[in-house]
């Protein structure tokens, strides 16, 4: 059965917050909400540098480090079991999704929720559908929303906002049941921490973090990109040439950890936003 979740390449990301900002549009997410936040490792705002800066007696040793967070879709979701009326619930896919017309707005699930995923719309949302996709319906004053992993986007075949607009290929979608899909390799192959695992939610979302991954040729398995069309790489290319010379990593396996020698250079998502 098919199993979404997400590896976040920490090494890779550079905080820009692509993702959240893509998030919002695609999701029609309210002003001063965030289904899908970048944090800073290290500080308590963005771009905070941890290490300490010589003139404060530190070492002058900064190192910056960012950790998207947003809902895990945890297969153990506290979430569900607390909502009153099954308003939230888990899809066969995996994904944690809210029924906003069953919502009464109670808050357990916030409560919950171990990762602080979830956002309430107190007031009327105010939104700005013409900043963004509008594929997504507002939800009303008084529910609590967070994100989908965009199941409408994955319904129809497609990854994640997120995914799609991540400029450093930061971000793996696909499904965990199956071995052979990229986000498999990477839990398989790396080693990959899911936050909080004490609190045995089992979240779908792995970070990778220490070692830089080489480029891939796709970012995640059997998903359509609406960008396809435009991709250079699309004219019946089923790999991307990931050297300079033209060379085709993939020849070595497929493996993301496969390729042989120096790290191949990373392939950014020109054109195919990352999709296969
Ligand atoms: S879009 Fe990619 S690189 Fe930018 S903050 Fe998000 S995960 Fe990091
Ligand atoms: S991260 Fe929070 S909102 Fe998302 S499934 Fe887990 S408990 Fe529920």
């Amino acid at each position: 059965m098919t199993n979404y979740g997400l590896v976040i390449d920490q090494e890779r990301c550079i905080g820009c917050q692509a993702c959240a900002v893509s998030c919002k549009q695609e999701n029609n997410v309210p002003m001063g909400q965030f289904w899908n936040r970048v944090l800073t490792e290290g500080g308590d705002k963005i771009d905070t540098p941890s290490g300490g800066y010589p003139e404060d007696g530190g070492s002058g040793s900064l190192d910056m480090e960012y950790q998207p967070t947003a809902c895990q879709h945890c297969e153990n979701a506290p979430c569900v079991k607390v909502c009153p009326v099954n308003a939230t619930y888990t899809r066969d896919d995996g994904i944690v999704e809210i029924d906003y017309d069953k919502c009464i707005g109670c808050r357990y699930c916030m409560a919950a929720c171990p990762y602080n995923a979830r956002v309430f719309n107190w007031d009327e949302p105010e939104q700005m559908p013409e900043e963004g996709t509008g594929d997504v319906a507002a939800r009303p004053q008084g529910v609590v929303e967070k994100c989908t992993f965009c199941s409408h986007r994955v319904d129809e075949g497609l990854d994640p906002a997120c995914v799609v607009n991540c400029p450093a290929d930061a971000r793996i979608f696909g499904d965990l049941d199956d071995e052979g899909s990229t986000v498999s390799k990477y839990i398989n192959e790396y080693e990959t921490d899911q936050l909080l695992e004490d609190r045995g939610t089992n979240p779908k979302t792995h970070y990778l973090s220490g070692e830089m991954s080489p480029g891939r040729p796709q970012t995640s398995d059997k998903m359509e990109s609406e960008l396809d069309d435009v991709s250079p790489w699309s004219d019946g290319a089923e790999d991307v040439p990931s050297d300079a010379d033209g060379s085709d990593s993939s020849d070595s396996g497929g493996s993301p950890h496969s390729i042989e020698g120096d790290a191949a250079p990373h392939v950014p998502a020109v054109g195919s936003g990352g999709d296969d």
